[in-house]
């Protein structure tokens, strides 16, 4: 019998993780970083939601307008595309193979099957039956079986999704999940609600994967920090502006059996969570959706595969990862605004 030797108090170390990358992105007191703290030009709001706590701040006159925008934006976000949420499109598309989609959920999935595309598969929105045999989904975790893998996998494939103007059906057992895109796609369309606000400085940080727009009120960059995946404290910190700064860590979720640590990112070839000897990976880009998916997807493809998936695509984004061994490698495109206090090796392109 497998014994659950210790579960992560999922909540308690989101809310940690929350608190630490609220003072990391807005106030930067504890890590001797300055942004400009929210004043009387600027509004910021807290929440959980997508099973994660958020923050929003946006600077100027409509300051105000354009965050209870995005908080209604997020909460109709979540309704739909939650896949634990029984009332949500994609989970009425899990159990009965055929829903209809919103146009944002329609994006989404169009966005996703795009980025399995252009990954080879490592991005998979089809692993819904894995994260659900290994309990992710459901929170009743354990080790399954190689047969029970090989069963599931055999529903994980992406032409069994069909798209027909707003109506998406599956076939063959497949389910969608949205959980590796959701929170890049969220970012990206606050930020068009921010502009659409007359908004031209914001942030948001959507448990810890954060989004900005424009520059500080001051013109400076936007200071991120970027989290170690092992000790406490970040890898560094990366100033960005207009850009999505997203990472993807097995740290985020796992349960532990036997002493061995199994985490939530799955390579989509073996039914398991990804041994790529990678702990952390951040992708920068100005598309915020881009970003979450390739975080996901170059996690899974390891240091060498996310290295020569850069060169082939160095125009869209940048990386910063860190590997077992607590080797840093940073994308050229962002050598020159990152900074840490561990040594680093710039990949050239
Ligand atoms: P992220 O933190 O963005 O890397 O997303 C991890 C989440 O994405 C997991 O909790 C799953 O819901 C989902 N997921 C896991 N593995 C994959 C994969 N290979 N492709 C797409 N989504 C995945
Ligand atoms: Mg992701």
């Amino acid at each position: 019998m497998w014994l659950i030797l210790a579960m992560m108090e999922k909540n308690m170390l989101r809310y940690f993780y929350f608190l630490v990358i609220s003072v990391c992105t807005l106030s930067f007191a504890g890590c001797g970083i300055k942004n400009t703290p929210p004043g009387e030009d600027s509004v910021t709001k807290e929440l959980f939601a997508m099973d994660t706590y958020m923050s929003l701040t946006a600077y100027g006159d409509n300051a105000g307008e354009a965050v209870r925008e995005a908080e209604d934006k997020i909460h109709e976000l979540d309704r739909m595309l939650s896949a634990g949420n029984e009332k949500s499109e994609v989970s009425i598309l899990n159990r009965e193979g055929i829903s209809t989609f919103s146009d944002d959920s329609i994006n989404i999935l169009k966005k996703s099957l795009e980025i399995n595309a252009m990954t080879d598969g490592a991005f998979n929105p089809a692993i819904y039956p894995v994260m659900e045999l290994w309990g992710f989904a459901s929170g009743n975790y354990r080790v399954p079986g190689t047969d029970e893998i090989n069963d599931v996998l055999a529903h994980t494939d992406v032409s069994c999704i069909n798209i027909s103007g707003s109506d998406v059906t599956v076939s063959d057992g497949t389910k969608v999940d949205f959980g590796g895109i959701a929170k890049g796609y969220t970012s990206s369309v606050i930020m068009r609600i921010f502009e659409q606000c007359g908004v031209t400085s914001g942030i948001v940080n959507l448990g810890g994967n954060v989004q900005t727009l424009g520059e500080k009120p001051d013109g400076s960059l936007w200071r991120t920090a970027i989290r170690h995946p092992v000790d406490d404290g970040y890898i560094g910190v990366v100033n960005v502006q207009d850009k999505a700064v997203i990472t993807s860590g097995g740290y985020e979720r796992y349960f532990e059996e036997d002493g061995k640590r199994y985490h939530h990112i799955i390579d989509p070839s073996t039914g398991a969570p990804s041994e790529s000897g990678l702990l952390s990976v951040t992708v920068i880009s100005s598309d915020g959706t881009l970003a979450d998916g390739l975080s996901t997807a170059l996690f899974v493809m390891g240091s060498d595969g996310a290295e020569g998936f850069w060169r082939e695509h160095s125009e869209e984004f940048d990386f910063i990862i860190m590997d077992g061994q607590g080797k840093i490698k940073v994308s050229e495109g962002v050598s020159g605004v990152f900074e840490s206090e561990y040594d680093y090796e710039v990949v050239k392109r």
